[in-house]
């Protein structure tokens, strides 16, 4: 991309390295018996990448959002459930701690989650509460120096495995009544459900966080009262941009894949990437990432340059992760198709991909949630909304 400079490029061969020496050892084994790469996080700690988006003042690594959607790419070209994991921890999590939170919790959390000794996650969704996020019914109750937590949230990343989770919970009757609080793995009536069996994303841990009474102390209330509806949507629209780059990578690594399967493998006497209709396949895939890329990293900068806020930053995000979602899945179709038999096989790793891709068009907004932002935007609420 012309606008990376020269630290992005370096990070760039930095998230390579690591992911190859890292995840790619470890990837098959994980994914089939649904696992997790808790090492690599310490590893990652070390590189500083999981403070990537914090300010150095708070000991970050002080990048942007297109550093982190590189790191996205990059590790999810070779490894894409721990670059889920990853994007929880580090988007969800240490991101929202670090922008949205006050010095004393700043520095009870940030330490060891920039390490690597403690893993975090980010709790909205919940079993009746998916797309309709405000419809959450997880309340905290205000009483003395604590509020009471009770209600459940589900499809969490990290849930099984973290130690903090940036959770919303409503404070008031009306939608908008919601707050945030962390919470710690240790609280008193806090638990983590049960682990999800997944289609794809298999080594990235997915749960529930169960909450019975669970007194929260004031102190871990973030911002004020009733008043997060903004920093979790902001969250959203970045969480949107960089999870693209999860997608970015996926398809890379499908394309790089079918064609070096394309120039060996023979049929009637030749390379099938002498076939038309193979060539087909290959170019349509090849041009669509092309365009995803640029719609991606350009949402990127835009959102660091500040160029886009609110329902404009919104759109956008959703231009690019609706379109890179579906361009991910249907190239790793495209793979497993050019690879016949073998495709359809784990003897190579693009049935993986398909299997990674998916969960895109799902998390973080569904396609459909998506398309409603946008035409949102297009037509005005009060079409959409009639
Ligand atoms: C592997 C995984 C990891 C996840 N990680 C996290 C996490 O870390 N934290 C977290 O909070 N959540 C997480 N989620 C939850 C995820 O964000 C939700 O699954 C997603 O938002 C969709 O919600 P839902 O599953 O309840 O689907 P629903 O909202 O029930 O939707 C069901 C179907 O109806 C469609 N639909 C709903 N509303 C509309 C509408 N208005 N117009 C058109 N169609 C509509 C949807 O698009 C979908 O096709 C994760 C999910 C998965 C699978």
């Amino acid at each position: 991309m012309w606008f990376f400079s020269k630290e992005h490029r370096l990070l760039q061969e930095t998230v390579r390295q690591f992911s190859h020496q890292e995840l790619a050892p470890w990837i098959e084994k994980l994914d089939h018996e649904e696992g997790f790469n808790r090492e690599s996080f310490l590893k990652m700690g070390e590189l500083g990448l999981l403070g990537i988006t914090v300010p150095e003042d708070d000991g970050g690594a002080g990048l942007d959002a297109v550093a982190a959607t590189l790191t996205m790419e990059e590790m999810a070209a070779v490894d894409a459930s721990t670059t889920l994991s990853y994007l929880a921890h580090s988007i969800l999590c240490v991101h929202q701690i670090s922008k949205n939170c006050h010095l004393e919790q700043k520095q009870k959390y940030l330490p060891k989650l920039i390490s690597g000794e403690w893993i975090g996650g980010m709790g909205m969704s919940e079993p009746d509460a998916g797309s309709d996020a405000l419809g959450m019914k997880t309340k905290a109750a205000l009483e003395g120096p604590f509020y009471i937590l009770n209600g459940s949230k589900t499809w969490i990343t990290n849930g099984p495995v973290g130690e903090v989770f940036y959770c919303y919970a409503k404070t008031g009757p009306s939608k908008k009544d919601v707050s945030t609080f962390l919470i710690d793995r240790k609280m008193k009536g806090f638990t983590t459900g049960k682990k999800f069996s997944k289609m794809g994303m298999k080594a990235s841990p997915t749960g529930e966080l169960v909450f019975s009474d669970c007194p929260v102390p004031l102190q871990n209330r973030v911002g004020k009262e009733g008043k997060s509806i903004k920093m979790m949507m902001g969250n959203l629209d970045l969480e949107r941009i960089t999870i693209s780059g999860i997608s970015l990578g996926l398809a890379r690594s499908s394309i790089e894949v079918a064609t070096q399967y394309s120039k060996e493998r023979k049929a009637f006497g030749k390379p099938i990437g002498a076939f038309q209709q193979i060539q087909e396949r290959l170019t349509e895939a090849s041009a669509w990432y092309a365009a995803c890329r640029s719609l991606t990293y350009q949402a990127a900068k835009m959102w660091d340059l500040g160029l886009m806020r609110g329902k404009e930053a919104s759109m956008m995000a959703a231009q690019a992760k609706l379109q890179s979602a579906q361009m991910a899945t249907q190239v790793a179709l495209d793979a497993i198709q050019i690879l016949g038999g073998y495709g359809y096989t784990r003897e190579f790793p693009v049935e993986r991909y398909m299997r990674d891709a998916k969960l895109i068009e799902i998390g973080a907004g569904t396609n459909e949630i998506l398309r409603v932002i946008i035409a949102r935007q297009m037509l005005g609420a009060e079409v959409v909304d009639a």
